[in-house]
């Protein structure tokens, strides 16, 4: 499965209580992940929140809460012309922080002075009609620049106005340097902000066909359709599975709608506000039955592993995945009060674990998210290494997404420079087997030692950091802390083959 990931979206904002329920709308093909598994969802539909409309409550520019179909079929657009260019990576990372910026990657007809479009390209300045620039292939062609631009002055050599191949020293520059050096704008600082979002976005999209890309998961997760309930945003994939197959299991009134990130902010497990939880609300003194509760409630605990369930709360009674063996316990509200919402005979909670669906708890998952190819392995020995080679090599030409390969606390994280493993991080499992992940190009920004990971969660990105010849993750395995051991058999042991 392919899983396109993306940085950066404000989630803080996203909040949504107590939304009720308007099913029926067509399911969105797209989801997208950030750095900590936060699911970034589309919405679905043309007149949805990607169109210009929704970009009414401020100009191009302004913060965005979710990226949807329109957005990463534009994202798509842009990176397809610039590969017909032959634009390398880089480049392509700097058109989509330039659109971002620009027109949130929306094709807007509107804009400061005449500016229009995904590149907010002003027809006054020579970039084109007001028709072209709001062209998204002839705005990307025009945006990058060389022979392949509408632009383009075979006398000079060069398109005229500059495009990002005209600019001299633009693959040196850093991404907001080279999109000020085409864009000229008054505000060149603000382009790198969507550095990351736009270089987890290019290696998604050249790494695999967007149309393919379903919910986050390492496993075999569920997938259900999209809701349209505004409770879905910020929400991590995993809470987005519980609620939208939820939604899809129970009709109205069964489930009179969902709570996600912004209820019960004094939750002392944070997982409201992480977007790891989800309530199950039912109507007021209505509908609802302690059977149908206990029904729900059940069949959430019975998908918990396709799901990423890591507990449920129902009428004072808790089950956890890492105690499934005990099945329902008993519950008490941690502050000991026992009114029906305390109590949880109000509501369903349900709690999961971010982004590990399919994985359940304990099991081992492909470190990376994606295609890649093998270049070394276990035990090679020659020139490029001092001894032999202690991991194997995983290389993909993309920035894919690097996660846990197991449950487990991390152990190091660390920045060895140009040498060695470069940027590195190891987790200790709970049998004492350590995996050790290099050469990465960044970490999951808020990664930190001491924090517990679940199967399939983020790590960072693969990179070429350290001592390397090209990007890949340099991933080891090490038994009880001790001597490394060749990965690809001990994977395939837990059912991974690598
Ligand atoms: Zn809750
Ligand atoms: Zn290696």
């Amino acid at each position: 499965m392919f899983v396109l990931a993306i940085v950066a979206a404000v989630v803080g904002a996203a909040a949504a209580v107590m939304t009720f329920m308007s099913l029926g709308s067509e399911g969105s093909e797209y989801s997208v992940c950030d750095s900590d598994g936060l699911l970034l969802q589309p919405q679905s539909g043309a007149a949805a929140a990607g169109s210009p409309a929704a970009a009414a409550d401020g100009p191009p520019g302004t913060e965005y809460e979710t990226l949807n179909g329109e957005q990463l079929q534009n994202a798509k657009t842009i990176i397809d012309v610039g590969l017909d260019a032959g634009v390398s990576e880089f480049g392509l990372v700097v058109a989509i922080a330039t659109a971002m910026q620009e027109s949130k990657l929306i094709n807007v007809d509107y804009g400061d002075r005449d500016s229009l479009g995904l590149f907010q390209q002003r027809p006054s300045t020579g970039w084109g009609t007001p028709e072209q620039v709001q062209d998204p292939v002839f705005a990307s062609r025009a945006f990058f620049g060389g022979p392949g631009s509408p632009h383009w002055l075979a006398p000079t050599n060069r398109a005229e106005p500059p495009g990002l191949l005209d600019i001299v020293g633009w693959e040196s520059m850093t991404v907001a340097e080279a999109a000020q050096a085409v864009q000229r704008s008054a505000f060149p600082d603000a382009y790198a902000q969507w550095e990351q979002m736009a270089r987890i976005t290019v290696a998604g999209i050249t790494g695999g066909d967007i149309d393919d890309i379903v919910l986050c998961g390492p496993g075999e997760a569920m997938t259900c359709p999209a809701t349209n309930l505004d409770a879905e945003a910020g929400l991590t994939p995993d809470a987005l599975r519980v609620l939208r197959c939820l939604a899809q299991e129970y009709a109205y009134p069964d489930i009179a709608g969902f709570a996600g990130v912004g209820d019960r902010p004094a939750n002392p497990d944070s997982d409201h506000p992480a977007g790891r939880a989800v309530d199950v609300l039912f109507i007021q003194g209505g509908a609802m039955t302690l059977p149908k509760g206990n029904e729900i409630a059940q069949w959430v605990v019975d998908h918990a592993a396709a799901l990423g369930v890591k507990y449920v709360i129902w009428y004072e009674r808790i089950w956890s995945a890492e105690r499934s063996d005990e099945g329902w316990r008993p519950y008490e509200h941690p502050s000991g009060a026992d009114d029906d919402t305390s109590a949880h005979r109000d509501h369903i909670h349900v709690s999961v674990y971010g982004n590990s669906a399919g994985t359940g708890v304990g099991s081992w998952v492909n470190p990376v998210q994606g295609t890649y190819t093998i270049t070394a392995r276990f035990g090679s020995c020659g020139d490029l290494w001092q001894a032999c080679h202690t991991g194997i090599d995983l290389a993909s030409p993309a920035a894919r997404p690097i996660v846990a390969a197991s449950a487990g606390v991390v152990t190091t994280i660390a920045d060895l420079g140009g040498t060695s493993y470069g940027r590195y991080i190891t987790l200790t499992h709970p049998d004492g087997t350590e995996t050790w992940y290099a050469h990465l190009e960044a970490y999951a920004p808020s990664l930190g030692v001491d924090d517990h990971v679940a199967a399939g969660q983020l790590l960072g990105y693969m990179g070429a950091t350290g001592n390397v010849t090209g990007r890949h993750l340099h991933f080891e395995v090490r038994p009880d802390g001790g001597a490394p051991t060749d990965p690809a058999p001990w994977m395939a042991d837990r059912g991974v083959e690598l």
